[in-house]
């Protein structure tokens, strides 16, 4: 499927399709299509589920690759969809990750999206985003939503479990100027790792600070999931970043995928409440192209 011409451990590839059409319902962010400009991620978080053996990325932490042709194939095919439902990106790697301030891959795909009038949900860890504000704003005539992941309010945990992310606060306050800029904007708190940030302070300071910069959801899930290679990955790292924890997951959930906090019952109360008290939704709102101009929360 690609063409890799090899450069420092980036490769240019020509992709066949770059526009994945969603099976319906999303739940969480109301998506129609999902767009993956880069493959491979920077931001190197120690739990990231795109290391699962299921999405064949051989070498998700040494090499990325740049889909070249993807503002070619995404002009070609957005003026012959029927449906402007929302295009989503950001779900298998960051599309702020820091090669994208070189290429800008994302940024001319956000002006193919404005230029066709399609909503748009980016979901990232960087500050980058701040720089294509102007197109985001141009977008959100339709709908333009952006959700930031914050795991954890405590910097020196976030460095070490998402070494090259951008840090808390940078994050923090980019929220702060979209919010300003009329773009909805929201947090993933997930994932919670339990024994590492399912703490009820990080939960608390957390909602609290995401009120401050105007945050206006937060969808949040407390636990991780972990399966094949990326259990592998997951469980060195924590190993070597938290000594002994490696092992206290593999005593605590075995094998499973689903690793939910001891906590969890209590994190939901607690997230539930402190956000209604916060003015804070816990779903999202989000375009329906089916009912022009409405917004719906999920
Ligand atoms: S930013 Fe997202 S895609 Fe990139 S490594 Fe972290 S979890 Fe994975």
């Amino acid at each position: 499927m690609y063409h890799r011409i090899i450069a420092n451990m980036i490769s240019h590839v020509q992709c066949r399709s770059i526009l994945n059409r969603i099976s319906q319902p999303d739940n969480w962010f109301g998506l129609w299509y999902n767009v993956n400009l880069y493959r491979g991620c920077s931001h190197r978080c120690v739990y990231c589920d795109s290391r699962s053996e299921c999405y064949s990325i051989e070498n998700f932490d040494g090499e990325i690759l740049v889909k070249a042709n993807a503002i070619e194939l995404l002009s070609d095919r957005l003026p012959r969809l029927r449906v402007k439902g929302t295009i989503g990106t950001g779900s298998m790697n960051d599309p702020y990750q820091p090669l994208e301030r070189k290429i800008g891959l994302t940024r001319r795909a956000l002006e193919v999206i404005a230029f066709n009038h399609f909503p748009v949900h980016v979901i990232t860890k960087s500050d980058l985003v701040l720089r294509d504000i102007d197109i985001l704003k141009e977008i959100s005539k339709v709908y333009s939503a952006v959700t930031f992941t914050i795991t954890t309010v405590d910097n020196s945990i976030a460095s070490r479990i998402e070494p090259g992310a951008p840090s808390v606060e940078a994050r923090f306050e980019a929220i702060r100027e979209l919010s300003m800029n009329g773009i909805h904007v929201g947090i993933t708190l997930m994932p919670i790792l339990p024994f590492i940030t399912d703490s009820i302070d990080n939960l608390n300071a957390l909602i609290e600070q995401a009120s401050r910069c105007g945050v206006e959801y937060i969808i949040a899930s407390f636990g991780v999931t972990l399966r094949d290679r990326q259990r592998d990955y997951f469980l060195r790292k924590v190993e070597k970043l938290f000594p002994g924890m490696g092992s206290k997951y593999s005593r605590q959930f075995g094998s499973s995928y689903l690793c939910r906090s001891s906590n969890a019952e209590q994190l939901e109360v607690v997230f539930t409440e402190k956000c209604h008290v916060q003015g804070i939704s816990t779903s999202m709102p989000v375009h329906d192209p089916l009912d022009t101009g409405q917004l719906s929360l999920f």
